[in-house]
């Protein structure tokens, strides 16, 4: 494999100063991002790529390390010798859990010991027509709370919480391997920095009780199928006054009983009879807003044809524009025939000639002579 050329990747010159560099970085990363590219699959190879660049150029000693011994310096699975080790997944992974440190409320700073609550998920069935419409909905979700008799503290009132004897508090504890010291997680109290001697007799020193609670649902119009509503702060409670986390509402769309979705278009699938696809005539059809259309059917219309109504499709997310309908046909051939139609249905094929073989049904008559040709053509 051909070594990486980080400046080549930038398009910048190996004498480009930190400005340039940064500048490049920018334009490209912007014009490679994976959410503006989500039918380029190329693009996220490509904007990694250029972090992996913009990570070391970006960085004076990174960069003389590079200029000297190549991109393999910064390859970790190559053992590469230079400072800075593994510059890609690494060096990020770092940020993140610095990032989600602090989210996490501080924990193990000192005792405070919150945790943020989970998210949940709730799933909600919505028809059709509540999707075209919109709709306030209320759901009643199940939620740890915090227990209301001791607050959330898991202690029986009256009581306090009690310093931790395992790490005095701090919530983490100090571990001698060798050379090295390991600070990790206090196992007596998980982090919290404290201990309960006498729980909390209604939730049992958790801090939180399960309740029913009632919550309002704003659906926009035009929403599809698998769409996500969040409502922040309405997942569980945190522990110990931590933030609560996300309540997230997945909208699955019920099948229509005569509309088929696609993007703003919606499908509808009229069967026929044979008669009135031959002589024309008119259908009614439904449509999403709850009235009818009529829909004129020509003379000699076929299944699969298909009649746009324009604006009787869905609503569009977030716009006052709608969608088409789409009637599509579907011929259907004549069951249960008595005696005197099937006579006249007998007559009818005797006048087009039998077989199918003539001018009023071209495409069979086409259809049986280059049968007839490929035949010949076996024959031969
Ligand atoms: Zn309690
Ligand atoms: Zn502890």
């Amino acid at each position: 494999m051909a070594e990486k050329d980080f400046y080549k990747t930038l398009g910048v010159e190996r004498t480009a100063t930190p400005e340039e560099i940064k500048k490049a970085y920018r334009t490209l990363a912007m014009k490679f991002h994976p959410d503006r590219n989500k039918d380029n699959p190329k693009a996220e190879e490509k904007f990694k790529e250029l972090n992996e660049a913009y990570d070391v150029l970006k960085d004076e000693e990174k960069r003389a390390t590079y200029d000297r011994l190549g991109a393999s310096a910064f390859d970790g699975s190559r053992g590469g010798p230079g400072p800075g080790g593994a510059a890609g997944f690494g060096a990020f992974s770092d940020i993140f859990e610095d990032m989600f440190g602090d989210f996490m409320g501080g924990r193990g700073r000192g005792g405070g010991g919150t945790t943020r609550g989970s998210d949940l998920q709730y799933t909600m069935e919505i028809s059709l027509e509540d999707s075209y419409k919109g709709k306030d909905a209320r759901i009643k979700i199940p939620v740890n709370d915090a227990c209301d008799k001791c607050s959330g503290s898991g202690a029986e009132p009256g009581t306090k919480p009690v310093k931790c004897g395992t790490c005095e508090g701090v919530g983490r504890v100090r571990q001698q391997q060798g050379f090295f010291t390991i600070e990790r997680t206090c196992p007596t109290c998980g982090g919290a920095g404290q201990t309960i001697a006498n729980p909390c007799t209604k939730c049992g020193g958790s801090g939180h009780v399960r309740k029913e609670k009632t919550l309002q649902v704003k659906i926009p119009a035009g929403v599809e199928h698998g769409r996500r509503i969040r409502l922040s702060g309405e997942g569980e409670a945190g522990s110990r006054g931590g933030p609560r986390g996300d309540l997230y509402v997945l909208l699955a769309v019920k099948p229509h009983k005569f509309f088929r979705r696609e993007g703003a278009n919606l499908y509808c699938r009229v069967p026929i009879p044979v008669t009135k696809a031959a002589l024309g005539g008119e259908v009614e059809v439904p449509t999403i807003e709850g009235s009818r259309s009529k829909v004129k059917i020509p003379a000699g219309t076929q299944t699969g044809q298909q009649f746009r109504l324009k604006g009787k499709g869905m609503t569009m997310l977030n716009s006052d524009a709608k969608g088409d309908l789409y009637i599509e046909i579907f011929v259907e051939t004549p069951v249960n025939l008595d005696k005197k139609q099937k006579a006249l249905l007998e007559d009818l094929d005797k006048s087009m000639g039998g077989n199918g073989a003539g001018k009023n049904s071209p495409e069979s008559s086409g259809f049986f002579s280059r049968m007839k040709e490929f035949w010949g053509d076996l024959k031969e």
